[in-house]
C-alpha cells in the first residue's frame, strides 16, 4: 500500500509510521511517502489523521504502477524530457564499448552531425569470458566526459557492480543498469540515493514482475527517473542471440508508469536485421531506443556482430521518422 502523508506531518512522526508498518519512506518534495508491504490494505486505524491519500495494492508493483500514477512519468536525459505529454522518442546510440579517444571521439562526431543528443558507451563491460575485454573503466568515463563537455551530450554509460556504482553516478548523466546487474541490490541503492535518471535493462530470464521490482528499490530509495529497458529474453531459439519480447512491452506500457525504452541491438545480436526491428520497436509507440553504433564494427572489441557502421545508422534515423510520426511521435 501506498501512503502519502499530510504535508503537515514532521520527519519523526513519518517515520514512526514507516517502523510500526514496516514501510518504505522518503520525501518527494511535498510530503512524506510510506510504501508498506502490499499485503497490507488498509491503513491501521492509529494512524488515519495523518494520512492524505492511501493506494492499496495488488502486489508489489506499487510505485511503479499505473493504479498509483495513471500518467507515465516524465524523465529527463540531458535537457530532453521523455514520457508524459511528451510523444518524444529518444534515440540513445553509440559503441558498445568505450574502446580509445579515437573511437569515442569518430562516434561523437557522428552523433553531433546527426542530432543525436544521448550518447551512449559502456566502460564497465559485463562480458560471459573473464578473458574477453572488459572496458577501459574510469578511463572510459572521463573520455565520455570529456565529449560530453565538448559536444554536449548526455552521457549513458552501464554499472557492472557496486565497486564502481559511484564513479558511473558521478560521470554519466544516465546509469545503465545490465541486464546481468539487474538483481544487484548494492546497485539499485545506490541509485536510489541519487536523482540522476537510471535505465533498467530487463534479465535475459527476468520476469516483467520481477523487473518492474528492480524498478521498485530504486524508486522506493527517492529516485523518481527510472527508465525500463527490454533487450531481449531468452528463448528455445538459437539463431536469433535473444528474443524481443515486444509482448512484454505492451504490458510495461498498460500496467507500469514508466517510461519504456527498447534496445533492438542485443535482442537479435547481428547487424542485418537491426533496422527493421529497430522500426517495429518505434511504431509501438515507445519512449526511447537504444542502439549500438561503432566506426567499425568489425574490429570493435564487444558485440561486433551487432554494431550498425555509422553509414547504415544514418540511413536508420532516416527511416525512423516517417514511423514515429505515424504513430504520432517525433524522434529526439
Ligand atoms: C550493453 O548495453 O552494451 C549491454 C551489455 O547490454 P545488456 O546489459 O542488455 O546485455
Ligand atoms: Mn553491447
Amino acid at each position: 500500500m501506498i501512503i502519502h502523508t499530510k504535508s503537515t506531518v514532521s520527519e519523526a512522526e513519518a517515520h514512526k509510521i514507516a517502523q510500526s508498518t514496516k514501510s518504505a519512506i522518503f520525501h518527494d518534495g511535498a510530503r512524506f511517502v510510506l510504501v508498506t508491504p502490499s499485503k497490507m490494505k488498509e491503513v491501521p486505524s492509529q494512524f488515519a489523521g495523518i494520512v492524505e491519500k492511501s493506494w492499496p495494492m495488488a502486489d508489489d508493483l506499487q510505485l511503479g504502477s499505473r493504479s498509483y500514477l495513471t500518467e507515465t512519468r516524465t524523465v529527463k536525459i540531458g535537457n530532453t524530457e521523455i514520457g508524459g505529454n511528451t510523444k518524444n522518442t529518444l534515440v540513445i546510440a553509440g559503441p558498445c564499448s568505450v574502446e580509445s579517444v579515437e573511437q569515442i571521439r569518430q562516434s561523437a562526431e557522428l552523433m553531433k552531425r546527426l542530432g543525436i543528443t544521448a550518447l551512449r558507451g559502456g566502460c564497465y563491460k559485463p562480458r560471459t569470458s573473464p578473458y574477453s575485454f572488459q572496458g577501459l573503466g574510469l578511463e572510459g568515463l572521463q573520455l565520455l566526459s570529456k565529449m560530453r563537455d565538448e559536444y554536449g551530450f548526455s552521457i549513458v554509460s552501464e554499472v557492472r557492480d557496486a565497486t564502481h556504482v559511484d564513479d558511473v553516478i558521478e560521470h554519466a548523466d544516465v546509469i545503465q543498469i545490465g541486464a546481468k546487474s539487474m538483481y544487484d541490490h548494492g546497485i539499485l541503492k545506490a541509485c536510489a540515493k541519487t536523482q540522476k535518471t537510471v535505465l533498467i535493462k530487463r534479465g535475459f530470464g527476468t520476469t516483467l514482475q520481477e523487473f518492474a521490482q528492480a524498478a521498485e528499490f530504486v524508486l522506493s530509495g527517492g529516485n523518481p527517473n527510472v527508465i525500463l529497458c527490454e533487450r531481449g529474453i531468452r528463448t528455445f531459439e538459437t539463431k536469433t542471440r535473444f528474443t524481443l519480447d515486444l509482448c512484454g512491452v505492451a504490458w510495461l506500457k498498460e500496467y507500469t508508469n514508466l517510461p519504456v525504452v527498447l534496445d533492438p541491438s542485443h535482442a537479435l545480436g547481428y547487424r542485418y536485421g537491426i533496422s527493421d526491428l529497430a522500426k517495429a520497436c518505434v511504431a509501438m509507440g515507445i519512449d526511447g531506443l537504444l542502439v549500438e553504433v561503432h566506426p567499425n564494427p568489425a574490429v570493435a572489441k564487444s558485440d561486433a556482430a551487432q554494431q550498425l557502421y555509422h553509414d547504415q545508422f544514418e540511413q536508420l534515423l532516416k527511416e525512423l521518422k516517417p514511423v514515429a510520426n505515424a504513430v504520432g511521435r517525433t524522434i529526439k
